[in-house]
């Protein structure tokens, strides 16, 4: 998701390409994640909404399962400095479905990327999101509002 009033093609500027914590954690303090225990519940929503994708980037395959928690990587305490790679899903539904579960305001553009992986793992990878280094814009289209009642009825079965 990319804010309207940003051109999508500086998803493609090198020094964009860093994510950060929302809320701004601070780093060193107990993580809320995971409640300080290092391991965390991982859901892939892309494969839980559209069907397990053994070639996932996300989850490959396993859609459901524990491991290390992203926000501290298993030290139980917040890893909060910027990591290289642009946060993303591999589809939209599971963006639409993280975007929900967060309240976000579903105002703004998808932009379809190519993209490498950061090899960083993604603050919220526990909810299939992905940091990844954009190679080419596939695509830009306004959100679709109509998806999300799709989205909200799949995810609560
Ligand atoms: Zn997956
Ligand atoms: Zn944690």
């Amino acid at each position: 998701m990319q804010s309207a009033a940003d051109d999508p093609e500086q998803l493609l500027d090198e020094e964009r390409q860093w994510c950060a914590p929302w809320g701004g954690s601070e780093d060193g303090a107990r993580c809320d994640k995971c409640q300080g225990r290092g391991r965390t519940g991982f859901e892939c929503w892309s494969c839980v909404l559209t069907g397990t994708n053994p070639e996932c980037p996300a989850c490959h395959g396993r859609v459901r399962y524990e491991s290390e928690c992203p926000v501290c990587r298993g030290t139980g305490e917040v890893q909060g400095r910027p990591r290289r790679g642009v946060s993303a899903f591999p589809t939209a539904e599971g963006l639409y479905h993280y975007l929900l579960a967060t309240e976000a305001e579903l105002v703004g553009l998808l932009v379809e990327l190519d993209a490498e992986p950061s090899g960083e793992v993604d603050f919220d990878a526990d909810q299939g999101a992905i940091l990844v280094i954009p190679t080419a814009i596939q695509n830009v289209r306004p959100m679709q509002p109509e998806a999300i009642d799709t989205i909200r009825s799949l995810s609560e079965q």
